[in-house]
Parts: C-alpha cells; sequence; structure tokens
C-alpha cells in the first residue's frame, strides 16, 4: 500500500517514491462502481525516472493506492525495477501542501 486517503487531498499533495515525485493536479469525483460510493479519482503528474527521459507522465489513481506507474510507455519494463533489485522496499513519503 503506498496511500490511503480517507478525504479528498488537497491539490499539490505529494507521494513520493524513493526520489520520485507525483504531484496531485486534479481530484475528480466520481461514483465508485462497485458499490455506489462517493470517491475521488486522482490525477497526478510525474516524470519519467529512466535516465536522460525525464517524459511527463500523468497517472491515474483512486483513494486508496495500491501503485503507481513509475515510467512512460517506452521504458515500461515491468520484469525491472526502477532503482535497485527487486523486492527491494520503495521509500513512500505523502507531503501535504
Ligand atoms: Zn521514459
Amino acid at each position: 500500500m503506498i496511500a490511503l486517503f480517507a478525504t479528498e487531498p488537497p491539490i499539490g499533495t505529494r507521494i513520493v517514491l524513493d526520489d520520485q515525485v507525483y504531484e496531485l493536479v486534479q481530484a475528480e469525483p466520481y461514483t465508485r462502481k462497485t458499490d455506489g460510493k462517493a470517491s475521488h479519482l486522482l490525477h497526478w503528474d510525474t516524470a519519467c525516472p529512466t535516465d536522460g527521459c525525464g517524459k511527463p507522465l500523468r497517472v491515474l489513481s483512486g483513494m486508496s493506492i495500491t501503485s503507481l506507474q513509475r515510467r512512460c510507455e517506452d521504458h515500461r519494463v515491468l520484469t525491472k525495477p526502477v532503482k535497485g533489485k527487486r523486492g527491494r522496499r520503495v521509500k513512500i513519503r505523502i507531503e501535504m501542501p
């Protein structure tokens, strides 16, 4: 689990995975199809951490975040971790503005 927001996080909230920063740019209200509960769709801006890339990336999540896309489509290599050894724990930091 990366983060679990009980209430809508303010725009500008940042999630930092190791040294990759995700910044909340939009929180869109939506109704969950599974149980009809009001929730939010969170839009995060980040950049591909691959050396020499840095391509801007927009990723979506719900209020509970179990994983976030790390790299752009060009550098998505699912079997390879972004940093360090496979299975290494990613450092997670949440910053509220
Ligand atoms: Zn890339």
